[in-house]
Order: structure tokens, then C-alpha cells, then sequence
């Protein structure tokens, strides 16, 4: 039987617990979603708009208490929850704003074709499945659902065992903004039964943001149906700060790279790639930074870590650490968890790493940062591009043309040069490698999901243009 259950990861306290969904339930449900569509793809893109902006007031309006049960969730500071909610709704109205654009019709060249008129069309392609993470409980979702529902899709959420309380809540904003019933609906199951979901003719497609075990299981029951996947997986982002980088600037931004979310962010900066030129300078400020942050209790203000989500999780990331400093790793800061209740870890520094430790290569899903030096610019990318991951990566360097060579040679799915890698609307986001494939967020993240339709037609063909219809 799935746990699914809220537990304070502040005190380890249960808090709630969830009985699964039987397979009955979970049919109807699929149902439910079904049905939606149909209903769904009937409606103008400006209804939908109009739910989706009503959407985004209720995240405004109730912020606060949605934050709050973020918090309690899953251990992210009150102020970060906080400020996540507000991105959704951000996002919310982005999407409502834009997709008449990113629907509308694209014109071809009708001669070349030989067609009196060619075009493509963005059509929704019904029930998608979306299975989600703990660690930005309402964004994650929030970035799959907003473009979903705007072209017409509906979502089906499986959300992680441990934030029940967050994915039902998104259900209920979505249904009080007005979007039909099965419009988006959260099921309650574990990861069992997403074979079961997937199975389902009716369900179209499937997003996963997750471990990369999760999304190679995923892509392995998709295959098997023949059915398109979006993956968002894990990242082990480089940090590389050459010898022309604004070395207090760069040593401040990474302690809020590593550190934000708890260190729990798939686009943390997770490895520091230092210059040997700025190594030590760099090191010893970022370790000072580091050392200097607040951990403690998240629904105070003045906290800058809170705990990991869960137990496993802090004891996973203190046997990576545990490995590196047992085979020679050198910790500048933190290093070993308190004592007493919640799962808290200090944020930590560890160097002299080498590729036989597991820090090297792993992805570390806490307030660790592995820190290396390099020799130069060559060196620097191959130690970058040195893991199976490739989703972020940040490069520090007021070089003009260094900062165009991070951008071609970083294997990854983005490049932030001078900050920290995050993710807006507007932007595409996504990685390569054993990151994942597919894009979230712009156009892409909504045509992820949408039938890319080409039309030709032949002479007899009224003289209309494309270029009006947005479904
Ligand atoms: P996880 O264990 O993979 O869980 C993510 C979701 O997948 C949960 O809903 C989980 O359900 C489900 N799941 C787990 N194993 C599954 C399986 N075999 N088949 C189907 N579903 C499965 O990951 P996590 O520990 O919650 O999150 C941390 C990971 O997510 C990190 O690797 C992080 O980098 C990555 N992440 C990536 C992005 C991105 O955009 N690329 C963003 C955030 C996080 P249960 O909870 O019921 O097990």
C-alpha cells in the first residue's frame, strides 16, 4: 500500500494520512478526464483564458495558506512558498495571455508545397498524465497545467506521495476558477499505478519531473504504449567561475544556488568549477557564505534552510558526504547533521574530490556543494560536461568571448552566464542527457502536448488565410 501522507519534516511528525484511490476510483477518474476533454477542446481559448486568469487570483488571494501547507509538506521556508505561489499565478496569467499566439495558425509557403494554402494548426490531444515531485510542489504542476489547460487539454496529477495536501488543493483552484469538473484532477495512488494510468487508451501522453529511475520507468511503460513523454529528470548543474568573474558576486550568488530550496532544486548549482587563478578567493568567501546560513525552524522569516523533505533523503545526501570525506574529500564547512528532531542538514562545502567519490559524478539533493579546481578553460568544460546529467549550467565570466564559448560547449539545457540558473515562462526549460528530453514553459512547453497538424489544400479551396483560429 502507498503512503500517502503528510509528515513535518521540521519534527517528523504524520500530520495526514491518505487511503489510496482503489482501481475503481482511478478509472473513473480517467473518466472524468476523458470526458473533460471533450468538453474542454469545445471551448474558446478565451473561456479557458478567463478560468485560468480566475485561477491566478485565487493563488494571490489564498498565498498564504497554500504556503503554509507547502511549508509543512515539505520543509521549504514559509518566504520561498510564498514566493512560489506568486510564480504560479504568474505563470498562470502568462499562459492565459500568450496562447492565443502560441496557437494560432502558422502560415507555410503555399507555392512551395504547391497548395493554394498550407499551414500548421496546434490542437490538444486529450487526457495527459502527470506525474510530479515534492520538491516545488505547486510549480512543477503549475507548469505543466497552465499551458495543458490552455490548449485544451486536461491533466491528471499523481503528485509525490509525501505533498497529498498541495495536489489536492491545485484541483480545487482549478475547479473553483471554472474549468469543468475533470478538467484537472489529482489522484491519490502511489507510483505503482501509474502503469495502470498510462495503459489507459484514453490517456494520451505523460510529463514526469523526477529521479532519473522514475523516468526511465516511465519512458519504458510509454514505449510500450506508444505514447509521447515530456521528461524533466535530475541535474548535477556546474557552477564555473574563471579568473575575470566578479569573484564576491559569484561566491554570493552560488551560496543562494546551492542553498535555495534546501538544496532540493533539480537546477541547483551543485558543482563549483573554480579557476585556479580565483580558487582560493572564491572558496573561502563561499564557504564563509555558506557557513553563515540560518537553519532552523522554516516557518520563521529570518531562516534561510530548512530540513530535507524526508529522512531518507537527509540520510542519502550525509552518505554521499560520508563517502567523499572516508576516500580524502576535505569539508570547509558543515558536514555532519544535528542532533534532535527534523531532518535538517548543514549547508556544506566539501573539496578534493575525486571521479572514485560519489559526489563526483551523483546528483547531491541537499545543501552540498562539491567544490573543484581546475586549470583552465578546457579543463573547466570537461569537468562541466563530466556527468551523465545535462539540464543547467551557469559560467562566470566578464570575457565576452569565454561567455560565447560557455554558451556553445556546455552541454546542457540551458547556459545562465553572470547568475544563477532559473526558470521563467518565457523561457524554455528542459535538459539533455540523462536530464531528460522535451521543454517545459514558452510555446515548446505547450506544444509539447499538442497535435502540430499540417493543412494543405489544393486549388477549389476558398481564398481565407491562416492564421485566425486558436482553438
Ligand atoms: P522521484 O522519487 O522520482 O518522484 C517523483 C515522482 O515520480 C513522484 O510522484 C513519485 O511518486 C513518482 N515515481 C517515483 N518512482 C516512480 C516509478 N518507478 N514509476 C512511476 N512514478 C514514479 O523524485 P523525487 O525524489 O520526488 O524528486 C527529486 C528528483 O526530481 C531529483 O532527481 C530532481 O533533480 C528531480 N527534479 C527534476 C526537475 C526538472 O525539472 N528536471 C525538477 C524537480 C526535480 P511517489 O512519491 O509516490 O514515489
Amino acid at each position: 500500500m502507498p503512503h500517502i501522507a503528510t509528515t513535518n519534516p521540521a519534527t517528523g511528525q504524520v500530520l495526514k494520512t491518505y487511503e489510496a484511490m482503489s482501481t475503481e476510483q482511478l478509472d473513473d477518474a480517467i473518466e472524468r478526464a476523458d470526458l473533460a476533454f471533450h468538453q474542454l477542446r469545445e471551448t474558446t481559448v478565451d473561456k479557458r483564458a478567463q478560468w485560468m486568469n480566475a485561477a491566478a487570483d485565487l493563488l494571490d488571494a489564498e498565498r498564504d495558506e497554500i504556503a503554509r501547507i507547502m511549508t509543512t509538506e515539505m520543509g521549504k521556508t514559509y518566504v520561498a512558498a510564498q514566493a512560489e505561489v506568486t510564480k504560479c499565478g504568474t505563470a498562470a496569467r502568462f499562459y492565459a495571455d500568450k496562447a492565443p499566439a502560441f496557437l494560432a495558425d502558422e502560415p507555410a509557403d503555399a507555392p512551395a508545397v504547391k497548395a493554394t494554402r498550407a499551414f500548421v494548426r496546434y490542437q490538444p490531444i486529450g487526457v495527459v498524465l502527470a506525474v510530479m515531485p515534492w520538491n516545488f510542489p505547486l510549480w512543477q504542476v503549475m507548469r505543466f497545467a497552465a499551458p495543458a489547460l490552455m490548449a485544451g487539454n486536461t491533466g491528471l496529477l499523481k503528485h509525490a506521495s509525501n505533498v497529498p495536501q498541495t495536489a489536492l488543493l491545485l484541483e480545487d483552484v482549478f475547479r473553483r476558477a471554472g474549468f469543468p469538473e475533470g478538467a484537472f484532477t489529482t489522484v491519490l495512488v502511489g507510483s505503482d499505478a501509474v502503469d495502470h494510468i498510462l495503459s489507459d487508451p484514453r490517456v494520451r501522453a505523460a510529463t514526469l519531473t523526477g529521479s532519473e529511475p522514475a523516468g526511465r520507468s516511465i519512458a519504458q511503460i510509454a514505449g510500450r504504449e506508444l505514447k509521447k513523454t515530456v521528461l524533466e529528470l535530475g541535474g548535477s548543474d556546474p557552477f564555473v567561475v574563471m579568473p575575470s568573474a566578479d569573484v564576491d558576486r559569484a561566491a554570493e550568488v552560488a551560496t543562494t544556488a546551492r542553498c535555495q530550496n534546501n538544496g532540493q532544486s533539480c537546477i541547483a548549482a551543485k558543482r563549483f568549477i573554480v579557476h585556479t587563478d580565483v580558487f582560493d578567493a572564491f572558496a573561502e568567501k563561499f564557504a564563509a557564505n555558506m557557513a553563515a546560513l540560518r537553519v532552523g525552524d522554516p516557518m520563521d522569516p529570518n531562516t534561510d534552510v530548512g530540513p530535507l523533505a524526508s529522512e531518507r533523503g537527509r540520510d542519502e545526501v550525509h552518505a554521499q558526504v560520508r563517502d567523499a570525506v572516508d576516500n580524502g574529500a576535505t569539508v570547509l564547512c558543515g558536514g555532519e547533521p544535528p542532533t534532535g528532531d527534523g531532518w535538517f542538514y548543514p549547508p556544506t562545502v566539501v573539496t578534493d574530490l575525486t571521479p572514485q567519490m560519489r559526489m563526483w559524478s551523483e546528483e547531491v539533493f541537499g545543501p552540498v556543494a562539491g567544490l573543484f579546481r581546475v586549470s583552465s578553460y578546457e579543463e573547466a568544460i570537461e569537468v562541466a560536461n563530466g556527468t551523465s546529467f545535462g539540464l543547467g549550467s551557469n559560467a562566470w565570466t566578464r570575457d565576452p568571448a569565454e561567455q560565447e564559448r560557455f554558451a556553445t560547449d556546455l552541454d546542457a539545457g540551458n547556459v545562465f552566464v553572470n547568475g544563477m540558473t532559473t526558470s521563467y515562462p518565457e523561457l524554455p526549460f528542459g535538459g539533455v542527457k540523462n536530464s531528460g528530453y522535451g521543454r517545459e514553459l514558452s510555446a515548446l512547453g505547450m506544444r509539447e502536448f499538442c497535435n502540430t497538424k499540417t493543412v494543405w489544400v489544393g486549388e477549389g479551396a476558398a481564398s481565407a488565410g491562416a492564421g485566425a483560429h486558436a482553438e
